[in-house]
């Protein structure tokens, strides 16, 4: 079995992976069982002048190095290209990207440098696995210092139609360097058509049968491979004896009350003021939930240094002071919305207690917390998941009821029918749901990721196109 190296944005604790959550556990079960290299940005930013060597902490078989970044590719890379630039793009939200020739320089550059980097870590039977809309490039920068060794790439964030990306300055140098990978693995099969469509118009790819791609003399296998979580773990954490309890003292403090939960980074891309219109409208469509059903709104802060994050708090904020405004009561929130971040074994309890799990992106790569939802239910007398379309956990999990975030009546009308729902009818679309998320886990998705990626093709090994 080949030695394996990762790169993604940041790097987890290996020795405290199980709170990063499944995907650092599935990443750190594939390093483990192969070992190898986990390579990130280590969080910290360096002023010029201060050193910027890497930090290499070793745990058994497996070594994590990380890098500081300067504060210029801390702005133009890192809050510039990926977030101000491809995240809003990624997102559909050509009116919030920015463009600029210094982030886009500053996006190059570092993944050159991070090429360097990885180098100098490589032996000759490794296979890597690059992660995520912040390193798209480093393939071809490491393809450029001559590494040959099978390379994959993993999209965790959703792949936007032609329409869209070609609006994206320099975005045929983007496509062009995906082509460095061997594999390159989408969420839904949306990405991968929107993929495969943009090259089909933009010409001079060759379309093989099971997603061989051939452009130039480079060869590449997509794919779609939807994340997971620890499914196990996570369902075990919610009927721990200290779940038990908060549950309890939940009941205890609102007997009776409804309680539909909703939990998220605070991002333009969840779709947060829209679910707080939707749980208005219930209200006023269906005045019998007054009194009897509160939202329960989890908003982690996140990137609060971009503008359009800081809109998004404010409206949110103005949103649910008004809703409090006009129905609440001295016995009686509307809204609970909570700003900060809650830990996930506390999330547990708190979606088993949850009649319904409201899960509204206007676009969204996966959603995990659909999927931890779904885990956390008491099997006998499951609560409902509300999900939205525009998620890429709608692709698979279609006994939820799917909703369009935008309309607001539809989405109202979904929480009264989940509010209402038989137990038998709840039962039955958890079982169903739960045995998918069962049996698609993040270790599922690691090993079938690493699986396809030593079965690929790996056109840099065929001397004919390598000469
Ligand atoms: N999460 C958490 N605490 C919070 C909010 C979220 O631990 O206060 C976790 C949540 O349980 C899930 C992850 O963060 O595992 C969010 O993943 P998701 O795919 O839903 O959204 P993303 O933030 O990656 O866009």
């Amino acid at each position: 079995m080949s030695r394996l190296v990762v790169a993604s944005n940041r790097v987890a604790d290996l020795s405290v992976a199980k709170q990063s959550g499944g995907l650092a556990v599935a990443v750190g079960e594939a390093l483990r069982q192969r070992g190898g290299v986990w390579f990130g940005w280590s969080g910290d930013v360096v002023e010029d002048g201060e050193p910027d060597v890497p930090t290499t902490t070793s745990l058994d078989n497996v070594t994590t190095v990380t890098v500081p970044l300067s504060r210029s590719e801390f702005e133009n890379y890192y809050h510039g290209f990926a977030n101000r630039t491809l995240w809003p793009v990624c997102h559909y939200r050509l009116d919030l990207a920015e463009f600029s020739n210094e982030f886009l320089e500053s996006y190059r550059h570092t993944n050159a440098r991070f090429a360097a980097e990885i180098e100098k870590l490589l032996l000759p039977d490794d296979i890597l696995w690059i992660h995520d809309f912040h390193l798209i490039p480093l393939g071809s920068e490491l393809r450029k210092r001559g590494v040959t060794q099978r390379i994959g790439f993993f999209l965790h964030i959703p792949f936007p139609p032609i329409e869209i990306l070609t609006a994206t300055p320099e975005h045929e140098w983007l496509i062009d360097s995906i082509f460095a990978y061997d594999l390159v693995g989408f969420q839904t099969q949306t990405d991968l058509n929107n993929f495969k469509r943009y090259l089909l118009q933009l010409g001079n790819t060759t379309f093989l049968p099971l997603d061989r791609l051939i452009c130039g003399d480079r060869e590449l296998t997509a794919g779609v491979f939807p994340v997971g979580i620890d499914a196990d773990h996570f369902a075990e954490v919610a009927h721990s004896p200290e779940s038990d309890r908060i549950v309890e003292s939940m009941k205890v403090r609102d007997p009776g009350l409804a309680l539909i939960i909703g939990v998220d980074r605070l991002d333009y891309s969840k779709g947060l003021p829209e679910r707080v219109r939707a749980f208005e409208r219930l209200l006023e469509l269906h005045p019998e939930w007054r009194n009897a059903a509160s939202l329960m709104q989890v908003a982690q802060p996140t990137r609060e240094d971009v503008d359009a994050y800081v809109d998004i708090r404010e409206e949110l904020e103005r949103l649910t002071g008004a809703i409090n405004g006009r129905y609440g009561n001295f016995d009686w929130t509307p809204v609970r919305y909570i700003n900060r971040s809650v830990e996930r074994d506390r999330l547990a309890a708190i979606f088993r207690a949850s009649r319904i799990g409201l899960v509204t992106p206007v676009r969204d790569g996966m959603n995990l917390v659909a999927k931890e939802y779904v885990v956390a239910q008491d099997p006998d007398d499951p609560g409902v998941l509300v999900l939205s379309k525009f998620a890429g956990a709608a692709e698979t999990l279609t006994e939820a009821l799917i909703v369009n975030p935008f309309d607001t009546d539809e989405v109202a009308e979904a929480l009264h029918a989940a509010l209402i729902m038989h137990q038998s009818e709840r039962k039955h679309r958890n079982y169903a749901l739960r045995t998918k998320i069962n049996n698609f886990d993040v270790f599922k998705w690691q090993k079938d990721f690493l699986t396809a990626l030593e079965h690929s093709r790996a056109s840099y090994l065929i001397p004919e196109r390598t000469a």
